[in-house]
């Protein structure tokens, strides 16, 4: 098959809203009138992003999602996509999945597919993609206001701990590993809510990197602080069975969720702290505590929403969670300052393992 023929057969489709798609030097585009392009690009790198061995059809989806994720997180409607991928070899088969998840994406948010590269070369994707935003409503990290409170889409930890899972740090159950493994694998992103915050949010951004890292750039750009509280954050539901074994005393006092709400007690969380999940940390296991933090405060890949609103805008996003269906937590507030501080239900501030993912640290 040569290059040409692939192209056609696996990464061509009908693109109406463009004025010129796959097949010349560049593409034709024509944002609706009074909009600006939102323009992002991310690259799936194998080994770095995900193992040579992933599903085709999953890889095609994430290699979307995580670009879809980016003009959410700018309030943008989707429009159109290129894909720059290197192929160690034309394999129809892997092209056709990976095809299919793409477009399957693709085409539930309706995003058109008008260019890209092929070339030969280790396993790589890069897709950039053009949205639409009127510039006044794009959500940027740097519109965050002292008294702003600090939001959070989703559950926080699940890509996280199947990573864990897979790189032999705890032990999940098969059921465990599933319920995560869908955000690791097939991440969903949150376009209406970006879409539904526009003009109501101050700053968003998607959390790619692990929540301390990503809320740290809307403080960077903002130059303000944040103060969040530990119990309040949306805890992958798995993270916190686990952490909750029926088997440890129930005492003292709750954290801020009710414990038939899933929060969990004082005795409880001091007495997982070392537990140990599976794995002994000898042979590189993660205890409790580790995890805990290490999943919902610096796990990357969970691809939700992170977002300020000012204090008056409370109920709106409210009103927005139940209207999509999505859990929306407030998990802390905009202050004076610089730096994010975490505090236990005691109001001591927390000191983190580890800060978010950095290729380069
Ligand atoms: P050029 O040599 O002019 O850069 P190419 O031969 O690389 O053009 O690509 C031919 C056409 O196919 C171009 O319109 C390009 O945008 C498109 N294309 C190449 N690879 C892909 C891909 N993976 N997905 C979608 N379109 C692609
Ligand atoms: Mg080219």
């Amino acid at each position: 098959m040569s290059e040409f023929d692939l192209i056609r057969r696996y990464f061509t489709r009908p693109t109406p809203g463009t004025l010129l798609g796959v097949g010349d030097d560049a593409a034709l585009l024509q944002p609706s009138a009074g909009k600006v392009l939102a323009v992002s690009s991310d690259m799936l790198v194998s080994g770095t992003h995900f193992f040579a061995d992933a599903d085709p059809y999953l890889l095609g989806h994430k290699t979307l999602a995580v670009n879809l994720s980016d003009l959410a997180a700018m309030g943008a409607v989707p429009r159109w996509a290129t894909l720059a991928i290197a192929l160690p070899a034309a394999d129809e088969a892997w092209l056709a999945k990976f095809s299919a998840g793409f477009f399957a994406l693709a085409e539930a948010y309706g995003v058109e597919l008008i260019g890209g590269d092929t070339t030969r070369g280790p396993l790589n994707f890069c897709v950039t993609i053009f949205g639409e935003v009127s510039a006044a409503q794009a959500l940027r990290r740097s519109g965050a206001q002292a008294g702003d409170e600090i939001w959070v889409s989703g559950e926080l930890g699940n890509a996280a701990l199947a990573l864990a899972h897979l790189q032999s740090r705890l032990d999940l159950s098969e059921d465990e590993f599933a319920a995560c493994a869908t955000a690791l694998y097939q991440p969903q992103p949150r376009v209406a809510l970006g879409l539904a915050l526009a003009g109501i949010a101050s700053s968003a951004i998607d959390v790619s990197d692990g929540l301390l890292a990503d809320l740290g750039h809307i403080l960077d750009a903002s130059r303000l602080g944040a103060e969040i509280e530990f119990a309040a954050l949306p805890i992958s539901a798995v993270l916190r069975a686990r952490l909750t074994p029926p088997s440890l005393p129930l005492s003292g006092e709750e954290l801020g969720i009710p414990p038939d709400k899933g929060g969990l007690r004082a005795a409880r969380c001091a007495g997982t702290q070392g537990q140990e999940l599976g794995i002994p940390p000898d042979k590189g296991g993660l205890r409790g505590v580790e995890l805990l933090q290490r999943c919902v405060l610096a796990g990357g890949d969970d691809y939700e929403l992170c977002f300020t609103v000012p204090m008056s805008r409370h109920d709106e996003v409210l009103r927005i969670s139940k209207q999509l269906a999505l859990p929306l937590t407030r998990i802390g507030r905009i202050v004076a300052g610089h730096g994010c501080t975490v505090r236990d239900a005691a109001g001591n501030p927390i000191n983190p393992e580890g800060r978010g993912y950095d290729h380069f640290r």
